[in-house]
């Protein structure tokens, strides 16, 4: 399966922010939308970084929270790996488990197109395992 089959049905809306806006702007919108990342952006649109719960709660820990008022651009994530609408959803999985992270945006022609989150990998991987056993289970029934 391709990934761009899985955005078809789980949709092509994804949350970024800009470089230069706050970690408290940033932490807003990870609030607001319920969502574990947010891409950050340069001003022409282009990925330039990620920024996850977990480097808010890893740097507030450390630094406390003073690092609200600073650019997200100081605590992202700047060497983001990114995946391609046309990747297979396994090798998508696998990156995601080797290099330990939970969510990989989708860029296309340098522009951001999309973003596969763990949950979403998971989620597809048991609607495919049902789809399998239910064919099986027709395969049986009709033989
Ligand atoms: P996460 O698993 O998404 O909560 O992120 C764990 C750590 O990996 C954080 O430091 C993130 O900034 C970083 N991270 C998450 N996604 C990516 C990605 N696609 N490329 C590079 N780093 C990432």
């Amino acid at each position: 399966m391709k990934i761009h089959q899985m955005l078809d049905q789980k949709g092509y809306d994804v949350q970024a922010i800009d470089r230069h806006a706050t970690m408290e702007q940033a932490v807003g919108v990870l609030g607001e939308k319920n969502i574990g990342a947010v891409v950050v952006t340069d001003g022409d649109g282009s990925v330039c970084g990620i920024l996850s719960e977990r480097d808010v709660v890893r740097h507030m820990s450390r630094s406390g929270p003073g690092i609200l008022t600073a650019a997200v651009d100081d605590y992202m994530t700047k060497n983001v790996v990114t995946c391609t609408r046309d990747a297979d959803l396994q090798d998508v999985m696998e990156i995601m488990s080797k290099r330990r992270i939970r969510h990989l945006p989708v860029v296309e022609d340098g522009k951001l197109v999309g973003i596969v989150s763990i949950g979403d990998v998971v989620k597809r991987k048991i609607e495919l395992a049902e789809e399998e056993a239910e064919s099986l289970k027709q395969y049986i029934a009709a033989g």
